[in-house]
C-alpha cells in the first residue's frame, strides 16, 4: 500500500442502492476535499429489490440533511413499525417484531421480567399489549410523536431510492460515468487497484475504490480475492423470486414475513404498489414450484415479470482490502428477513467516512474497519439464525434441517441464557437491542424458566397498577393516532390513496 499518496479520487464501482448511498453520503459530507466518480452500467442494471428498512435509516437521512417528506414522496415510501411474522413457530402462529420499546425497563432488568412475574400472578395480557408501536402497527395507525416518541423506519421503492440519491450526489459534485467495467487494473508495484478499464477503451483512475458491484464483487473478490465466509449451513435459503403487485388495500405500516415449508415470503406495502417475494432453499423447493407458490399467494394484479435471484449467504472475509472497500452485496448477504442489508450499507459508509484516509490507506484503519464490520455481521447473522433454529415446526425437511442444525456458540449462549433467566445482554453496539431479541425469542416459542427477582419487589397491587398504567398509556397514545395511510397521504402523498375501507 502506498502510504504517502493523498487520497483525493474516490471511485464508486456500481450504481445500485449501495453505490448511490455511498456517493451521496461522501459527496455531501466530504465536500470538495475529494472527487467522487461513480461508474454504473444501465445494461447490467441493479438487483431491483431491497425495500424494507430499519430505524437507523431515519438517522442517516437526518445526518445527510435529507428532507423526510420529500424523500418519502420521491420513493413512494410508507412508514414501517416492524415485521409481522406468520407461521414461524408452529406453522399457524403469528408474532410481531416491533421497533418500539415494550413496557418500561428497570436498569437491572428489562420489562419482560415484570411481565413474566405477572404471568405467575394471573396477568394474562400479551406482552405485545405493552408496546405502542406494535399496537399502532396492528391497528394501521401512525404519526410522528414529540421527542422521537415513535420509532419507525421506511418501506420504499428501491429503484426510486437510487434515483433520489443519484440526484443528490450529482448535485453535490459526483461525476457519473455510464459504462461496463471490463477490467480491474492493478498497480504491479503495490498490488493496489490503479484504475478501472471500461468498454470502449476508457480508463478511470482512483486512489480509493468502493466495490458496489453487487453479488459480482468485481473488485474486492474478482481482482483482490478478499475471501468469503460461507454461512449457507446456518442460513440455507439461497434463492428468491420477486414480483410487484397492485395495491388492493391501503398500505399498512409493517412488512410481513410469512413462513412456508421451504423458506418464507415477504409483502412490503408502498404507496403505489406492493413488493412481494418468496425466499426459499433450492435444495427443498424448485424454482417453478416457488414461483407458482408466490403467484398463488399475492394480493392484487401482478405488475412485473418475476425477478429470479440466486445468492449465497455469507460475508466477505476482508471488507476493506488494500485500497478497496466492499459496500453492499459485494460485502456479503445474509437474507432479507430482518431488512438489515441497507443498514449494513449505511454502517459501512459512515464507518468509512469516519476513517477516511488523508495520506494513503492506513493498515490500522483497515484492521479496525474490518473488525467492526465483521462484528456487525456476526451479530446480525446470529439474530437471523434464531428465527430458523427456535421453531417447533417439523412439517418439512427444510424445517427439520434448521431446527436440528448446530448454531454458532455465540447464539446458543444467548438462547440458553434467555431460556434459563429471561436475560439478554447487548454487546459492542449491537444493532438489535434487548427488546428485539426478547420479542423474537418469545415469538419463536422460547419460554424463559425464570425471571429477575427485582420484579418480586413489587406487591401484587403495585404490579397490577404498573401493568395497567403501561397498557393505558399505550391505549391512550394509539387511540389518538391517525390512520397510517391517511397520514402518509397528507405528509408525503405521491399517489392517490386507497381508502382504508378498501381493505
Ligand atoms: C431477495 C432479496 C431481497 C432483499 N430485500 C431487502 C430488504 O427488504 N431490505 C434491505 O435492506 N435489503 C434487502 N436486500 C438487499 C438489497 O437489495 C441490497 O443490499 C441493495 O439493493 C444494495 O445492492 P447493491 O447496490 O450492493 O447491488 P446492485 O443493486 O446489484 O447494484 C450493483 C451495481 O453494480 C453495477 N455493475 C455490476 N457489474 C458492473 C460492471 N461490470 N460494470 C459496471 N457496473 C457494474 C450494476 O449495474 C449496478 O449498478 C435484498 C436482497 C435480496 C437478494
Amino acid at each position: 500500500m502506498n502510504m504517502d499518496k493523498r487520497v483525493r479520487r474516490i471511485v464508486v464501482a456500481g450504481g445500485g442502492t449501495a453505490g448511490w448511498m455511498a456517493a451521496a453520503a461522501i459527496a455531501r459530507t466530504m465536500g470538495r476535499t475529494v472527487e467522487v466518480t461513480l461508474i454504473e452500467s444501465e445494461a447490467i442494471g441493479t438487483i431491483g429489490v431491497g425495500e424494507s428498512t430499519i430505524p437507523p435509516l431515519v438517522t442517516y437521512n437526518r445526518l445527510l440533511g435529507i428532507n423526510e417528506a420529500e424523500f418519502m414522496r420521491a420513493t413512494q415510501a410508507t412508514f414501517k413499525l416492524g415485521i409481522l411474522f406468520d407461521g414461524w413457530r408452529d406453522g399457524t402462529d403469528r408474532y410481531f417484531h416491533s421497533f418500539g420499546t415494550t413496557g418500561k425497563d428497570h436498569w437491572s432488568a428489562g420489562f419482560q421480567h415484570y411481565w413474566l412475574h405477572g404471568l405467575t400472578k394471573g396477568h394474562t395480557r400479551p406482552y405485545d399489549d405493552y408496546c405502542m408501536e406494535l399496537v399502532a402497527a396492528m391497528r394501521g395507525k401512525f404519526a410522528h410523536l414529540p421527542d422521537e416518541g415513535m420509532n419507525y423506519a421506511y418501506q420504499l421503492d428501491s429503484g426510486l431510492y437510487a434515483k433520489f440519491l443519484r440526484a443528490m450526489a450529482e448535485k453535490d459534485g459526483t461525476t457519473r460515468v455510464e459504462g461496463r467495467i471490463a477490467h480491474v487494473e492493478l498497480d504491479p508495484a503495490t498490488g493496489d487497484i490503479a484504475a478501472l478499464r471500461l468498454d470502449g477503451d476508457r480508463r478511470v483512475e482512483g486512489d480509493l475504490f468502493l466495490d458496489c458491484t453487487g453479488f459480482r464483487a468485481l473488485l474486492i473478490e474478482g481482482a483482490l480475492h478478499a475471501g468469503f465466509d460461507d454461512w449457507t449451513h446456518w442460513l440455507p435459503c439461497d434463492a428468491a423470486i420477486a414480483v410487484q403487485t397492485e395495491n388492493v388495500r391501503a398500505p399498512v405500516p409493517y412488512t410481513r414475513a410469512m413462513a412456508h415449508d421451504a423458506g418464507w415470503q415477504w409483502r412490503i406495502p408502498l404507496q403505489h404498489r406492493t413488493g412481494n417475494g418468496i425466499v426459499y432453499c433450492s435444495r427443498y423447493l424448485s424454482k417453478d414450484d416457488a414461483q407458482a407458490r408466490l403467484l398463488g399467494n399475492v394480493e392484487g394484479r401482478v405488475l412485473t415479470e418475476p425477478n429470479v435471484l440466486r445468492f449465497v449467504t455469507g460475508a466477505r472475509r476482508r471488507q476493506w482490502h488494500r485500497n478497496c472497500v466492499a459496500i453492499g452485496l459485494s460485502g456479503g448477504f445474509m437474507e432479507p428477513l430482518e431488512s438489515t442489508s441497507i443498514h449494513l450499507i449505511q454502517r459501512a459508509i459512515l464507518r468509512l467516512i469516519r476513517m477516511m484516509p488523508l495520506r494513503g490507506v492506513s493498515p490500522a484503519d483497515v484492521a479496525e474497519f474490518n473488525d467492526q464490520q465483521h462484528q456487525d455481521m456476526l451479530q446480525i447473522r446470529d439474530f437471523l439464525i434464531l428465527h430458523y433454529k427456535a421453531t417447533s415446526r417439523d412439517d418439512s425437511p427444510f424445517w427439520r434441517y434448521v431446527r436440528e442444525m448446530p448454531v454458532p456458540d455465540s447464539l446458543q449462549q444467548k438462547i440458553d441464557l434467555f431460556r434459563e433467566t429471561a436475560r439478554v445482554f447487548r454487546r459492542n453496539e449491537e444493532l438489535f437491542a434487548e427488546n428485539s431479541w426478547v420479542q423474537v425469542m418469545m415469538g419463536q416459542g422460547i419460554a424463559p424458566q425464570s425471571h429477575h427477582p427485582i420484579a418480586e419487589k413489587l406487591s401484587d397491587d403495585e404490579l397490577t397498577r404498573l401493568l395497567r398504567l403501561l397498557r393505558d398509556q399505550v391505549e391512550r397514545t394509539v387511540s389518538g393516532l391517525p390512520d397510517h395511510a391517511a397520514y402518509v397521504a397528507q405528509y408525503c402523498g405521491a399517489t392517490a390513496p386507497l381508502s382504508a375501507a378498501a381493505a
